[in-house]
């Protein structure tokens, strides 16, 4: 089998048996993968700080034809983003970015958008040394690519302009709701933080400032796209109460 070559992210990597490591990663062409680093928990090993989370990497890797897991050979790095991977709320930024990701696309299957997404969110936490900005855009749109982004100015069920009024969300649910609709426990999203929802989807990230998209309402935001991912793909996100704590 000839060698492949690929601009990759790193998304998560396993302890595998006594010297190696399973490896999650996003090809940029071929979507994601799961590949074994050989020797890669070994002191002195040619991976060198190439396999940490989402580290953009220039990738060689050999198909085998019998299991589904490529064999890696040389990854070179691209981008560092050694800031964020060592800054305790920084890298919890990173890891929901990394989390998400893993659940929301199916194996090998081309992704080139999600790739630019997640390239770019790393980069500005990265950048900016704030992870808050760029991971509430990054769930917007992740949410947004998937399809399962509702209508934010109405009730899901009985289609009430919502106006100046909260709109309420939760993971059991969907859409969103108004006042009349809301069940108990659903969280309240206000109108200035579901206008933030327009201005991600026409402005670039690098181009975002704090005070268009002030942190308390990106949350609110994020809160609701995180319900919407959870109730879609069915499961819980690990890394969603940490944030709490990032
Ligand atoms: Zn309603």
């Amino acid at each position: 089998m000839p060698a492949q070559d690929t601009e990759a992210i790193i998304l998560k990597t396993f302890p595998l048996g006594e010297a190696d490591r399973l490896v999650s990663f996003l090809s940029r062409s071929s979507g994601r993968m799961r590949g074994v680093a050989a020797g890669a928990r070994k002191l002195k090993n040619r991976y060198g700080s190439t396999l940490e989370l989402l580290a953009h990497v220039q990738m060689e890797y050999i198909e085998r034809e019998t299991r589904d897991l490529v064999r890696i050979q040389q990854c070179d790095l691209l981008d560092s983003f050694h800031a964020a991977q060592s800054e305790y709320s920084l890298a919890t930024g990173l890891a929901l970015v990394s989390e998400i990701v893993e659940i929301l696309l199916p194996e090998r299957e081309p992704a080139e958008a999600m790739f630019r997404l997640v390239l770019l969110t790393a980069r500005e936490i990265e950048r900016r040394k704030e992870w808050r900005i760029p991971a509430g855009y990054f769930v917007f749109w992740a949410v947004k690519l998937a399809g399962w982004l509702p209508p934010l100015d109405r009730c899901g069920k009985c289609g009430a302009q919502l106006g100046s009024g909260d709109g309420y969300h939760a993971s059991w649910s969907p859409g969103q709701l108004c006042r009349d609709c809301r069940h108990p426990g659903m969280r309240a999203i206000s109108l200035p933080a579901r206008e933030v929802a327009p201005l991600f989807a026409r402005k670039g990230l690098e181009k975002l400032s704090e005070a268009e998209a002030p942190g308390g309402l990106v949350g609110e935001l994020r809160d609701a796209c995180l319900d919407w991912i959870e109730h879609h793909t069915e499961r819980k996100l690990i890394t969603r109460n940490l944030l709490e704590t990032a």
